[in-house]
């Protein structure tokens, strides 16, 4: 058998687990890092290169690879908590296998800048998305309900709009095609509530939800993602699950009944491609794909190296055989902007039938469903902090 790189870091994971001090942490960092090598460890040994060419590799764990390759030991099959990721070294091989049906990805569409948690400024994000010959890139910084990754508020979100446009007048002044769209990675509340002003949000040429806290919980949570969806100020929902790679589980939910709901709202959900999180993952892609529902890839990049992510996330797109056509990447910029827009005036529609004549059962239920967790929620103590940045892949952000 020769070992993968998805093995190695399984093995890397298990022996984590007998460590102690920096050898704990060494094989802990090496574990994740393995899922970014962009080639197989074993093809970098079959081409006669040091294993500490590899990310995360120094010569003590350049010796135990090399035994393991030696004399594989037994792997079991991983946790839940490590179960379904990619490595991009398997992500690129999926994609190198199927070049004509998903080439030509037109844009990024979950990213983060120095506005909140990202490293980089508008510009530098927009410049890694010429590099990915993109035609745009949806800027998603966090909004002002998650203080610790620096959320933005209504006021520093206007003036973001106006640095938006100053990068997409630059842009075109040289002559690039790429679009920077204004966009905002909305913190839900545990009930699918906005944090945001919806005039604020209705500016926006997209507008992405995501659970940040509460994350977490074991009974079934269909109840906040129904309500989420219905919510009227967001159209795609970011990383669903909140998994997080050997770090947390995630949510459980009746995802058919999830999806199904997205699919008739003509909603999204996403595919965040941040390695530790790749969420959703094939398992729930292959759900979301029989119930039709439209699907946004973002590779959560807190970084502009970070947009080389999206592999991982297509990759995901590709084994679960999500059609071209149910990817909003695959959408000209204009189209994408046209279909959010419709999206958010549907939504505006409901708001107002479920206002005026009292016939707002889609929406009482998800209210229901919410009003019943504030009641659980409360007395206890809210949510978990999430991690720190740079925790995660190479530094990574990881909220
Ligand atoms: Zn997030």
């Amino acid at each position: 058998m020769t070992l993968t790189n998805a093995h190695l870091a399984e093995l890397l994971a298990l022996a984590a687990e007998d460590a102690e001090g920096h050898r704990l942490k060494a094989l802990r960092r090496a574990s994740r890092l393995a899922f970014l090598w962009p080639l197989e460890a074993a093809d970098l040994l079959a081409a006669g290169r040091s294993l500490t060419d590899l990310a995360g590799i120094g010569p003590w764990l350049a010796r135990v690879l090399r035994a393991w390759f030696e004399d594989p030991p037994y792997i079991p099959d991983p946790p839940a908590l490590r179960r379904d990721f990619l490595t991009l070294a398997e992500a690129r091989r999926i994609l190198a296998q199927a070049p004509d049906t998903y080439g030509g990805l037109r844009g990024d569409l979950q990213m983060h800048s120095d506005w909140s948690d990202g490293s980089g400024t508008i510009l530098e994000m927009a410049a890694a998305g010429v590099e990915h010959g993109y035609g745009y890139v949806g800027i998603t910084d966090h909004s002002k309900g998650l203080k610790i990754a620096g959320g933005i508020d209504e006021a520093e979100l206007r003036e973001q709009e106006r640095e938006v446009e100053r990068v997409n007048r630059e842009l075109s002044e040289r002559g690039l095609g790429l679009r920077v769209l204004r966009s905002l990675e909305m913190n839900l509340s545990p009930e699918g509530a906005s944090d945001m002003e919806p005039a604020a949000l209705a500016r926006l040429d997209l507008v992405l939800g995501s659970f940040h806290s509460q994350l977490r919980k074991t009974d079934d949570q269909t109840g906040r993602y129904l309500a989420a969806l219905r919510n009227p100020d967001i159209q795609v929902l970011g990383h669903p699950r909140g998994r997080v790679y050997d770090f947390r589980l995630g949510l459980s939910a009746d995802w058919r009944r999830v999806f199904g709901t997205a699919a008739e709202l003509d909603k999204a959900v996403e595919i965040d491609a941040f390695p530790d999180r790749q969420d959703l993952n094939v398992e729930l892609l292959d759900a979301a794909r029989e119930a039709e529902v439209r699907i946004s890839i973002g590779t959560d990049a807190h970084h502009p190296w970070q947009l080389g992510h999206v592999d991982l996330g297509l990759a995901a797109a590709v084994r679960a055989g999500i059609p071209r056509d149910r990817i909003l990447n695959f959408m000209e910029a204009d189209e994408l902007v046209a279909w959010a827009e419709r999206v958010r005036s549907r939504g505006r529609e409901r708001r107002i039938t479920a206002a005026g004549s009292g016939d707002g059962t889609d929406l009482r239920e998800g209210m229901g469903d919410s009003a019943g967790q504030a009641k659980e929620a409360k007395g206890k103590r809210r949510g978990r902090k999430p991690r720190k940045a740079g925790q995660g892949n190479g530094g990574g952000g990881g909220i």
